[in-house]
Parts: C-alpha cells; structure tokens; sequence
C-alpha cells in the first residue's frame, strides 16, 4: 500500500520540477525541429520542382523534332525583305496583290479554269501552298481550294471592319494570297479565294 501511494506522489512532483527548472529546453528543441522541417521542406520542394520540370521537358522535348519533321514549311526560314527588294523581284500586279493586299480582276487570271495536276506555290518565295486536287471551280472567276497542302502553309488573320473576311497570306513570307469563306464545298466547307498572281503553278511529275 506504501508503495502505491509513493507511486502516486511522484509523478505529481515530477511535472512541476520540470516546468519550473527547465521550461526553456521543450520551446528551444521544438523550434530547432521546426527549422529543421522546414529546411527539409524546401529541400522537398526543390526536389519536386526538379521532378516536375523533368517531366515537363520529357513531354515536350520529343514532340519538336516530330512536328520540324512532319510539316516541311515549319522548318523554312520566314523570307523578310524590304519593298525595295519586293519590287524588284515581283511584277507590279504580283507586289500590288502580295504586299499591298491586291485584288486581280475575276476571270482575266491565270489559274481560275486551271486544270492541270501540280503544286501551287507562292510566287514571291516558292512556298507550297494548295494542290490541284483540293481545287474547284466555284464560279467566281479566282482559283478556288477547299484546303491548303497544310495548315502551317498559309497564315490567316480576321480583317477588321465591316466586312469580316479573314485574309490568307504565304506562311514563309507573309504574301497576301486572298481570302477564306465558309461557303465551299465538302469535305471542309471552305472556299480558299486565291489570287492568280500570287501563285505560281509547278507541275507535278506524272503530268508532266
Ligand atoms: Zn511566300
């Protein structure tokens, strides 16, 4: 029985000599701990940064190379030259189509009724634009497509004002070729509404 009640004695004592002697130890290891999570914390964080960013270039790092390979006009130079120069190369109904936004006369070009198989590239930097095979005759009296050789050939911005006619223009030197309209035939819907003088017809082999 004096045992047990010695047992009950003590550690009643204990806590009070403890708090009173020492209290500063617990506050001063507790913040030491603390320091420490955090320095580990920020050494957790730079690991997972270094993780994500690993996985970031792992996704997009291979898929560069790919699309340089797929689409041959990505990895054409942007042609930039000064008026200067463009006048010197172009007729002048070619440079008041692809440099002042020009329009030819319908029917009195080139392409409208061209029927031959080849590639139509842009005149001014040889960019391979539109195929015969895409071509249709759709009455307007301009060489009309339903599509581009590929979506990176041309470049197509909304105009402002009225009108709201979206303008296509040579992806490698920013020639304007024309426009865009949703009215064309399957399998896009769209009419590509070229300018003649803007296009130069390349044969293809077996037509030749
Ligand atoms: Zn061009």
């Amino acid at each position: 029985m004096t045992d047990s009640t010695a047992h009950h004695t003590q550690p009643t004592a204990t806590p009070s000599d403890h708090g009173s002697g020492v209290s500063d130890c617990p506050a001063t290891a507790n913040s030491e701990t603390k320091q420490r999570w955090l320095r580990r914390g920020v050494a957790g964080l730079m690991v997972l940064s270094a993780l994500v960013l690993a996985l970031v270039w792992s996704k997009h790092g291979p898929t560069r190379p790919q699309q340089q390979r797929g689409e041959t006009t990505l990895g054409m130079p942007t042609v930039v030259k000064t008026d200067a120069q463009w006048r010197r190369l172009l007729t002048e109904e070619q440079f008041h189509i692809l440099r002042e936004s020009g329009t030819e006369r319908p029917f009195a070009n080139r392409y409208h009724d061209h029927e031959a198989e080849g590639i139509y590239t842009c005149v001014a930097c040889g960019n391979r634009l539109f195929s015969s095979s895409a071509k249709f005759d759709s009455g307007t009296g301009w060489p009309s497509f339903h599509a581009p050789l590929n979506a990176k050939a041309v470049r197509q911005t909304m105009e402002p004002g009225l009108w709201q006619r979206t303008e296509v223009a040579c992806s490698r030197c920013g020639g304007h070729l024309g426009h865009v309209f949703d009215d064309g035939p399957p399998p896009t819907g769209l009419r590509y509404c070229m300018n003649s003088a803007a296009l130069q017809f390349v044969a293809t082999s077996s037509s030749k």
